[in-house]
């Protein structure tokens, strides 16, 4: 079942396997600097050992889920000729780096549904879910500083769920 945080592969620039950065050793097996492509991605974005990567030590891969993040940055950057500028293709990978941690918010917000932290802090917390949910769907590059105040409001709504769990 396809959710908000489904990540769809097929619309994506292969962004976990070049913005990230990763280093060698028990769930990757090269050193991979960010903005680099791996180098078993192939040109069309698809990885060539995909099948193998769990026997050739390539964990960290599969254990890796964007929530969405990829295709939302490479949609907003689709037109863009990111591939042979380097500037543009930094401001592709800020863009899915904001949008992983709206949607990591996003996600962890809907599993704090399951709280019992009475309707006020739940009221609270939809209304934060609605306006992740707005910039993370906007296909807007230019949401940095209104998503980071979010995010920032986000943690300390996080912050306060724990004092009211732990009374
Ligand atoms: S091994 Fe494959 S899935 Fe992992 S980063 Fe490289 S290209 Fe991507």
């Amino acid at each position: 079942m396809e959710t908000d945080f489904s990540a769809d592969c097929g619309k994506c620039f292969a962004l976990c396997c070049t913005a990230l950065s990763f280093e060698r050793g028990r769930q990757f097996g090269h050193d991979k600097a960010a903005g680099q492509p791996c180098h078993n991605l192939a040109g069309d974005f698809r990885c060539t050992i995909h099948a193998r990567r769990e026997e050739l030590g390539y964990d960290g891969c599969e254990e890796f889920d964007c929530l969405g993040a990829g295709q939302r940055a490479s949609a907003i950057f689709a037109a863009e000729n990111w591939r042979r500028d380097p500037p543009i293709a930094r401001r592709l990978y800020a863009s899915f780096s904001l949008l992983l941690r709206l949607q990591e918010m996003r996600r962890a917000l809907v599993t704090a549904a399951e709280l019992d932290i009475g309707e006020d802090l739940h009221g609270e917390r939809l209304a934060l879910l609605e306006q992740l949910a707005t910039q993370a769907d906007s296909l807007r590059e230019d949401i940095g500083e209104e998503a980071s105040k979010l995010l920032k409001a986000c943690r300390e709504f996080l912050r306060q769920l724990r004092f009211v769990i732990a009374a």
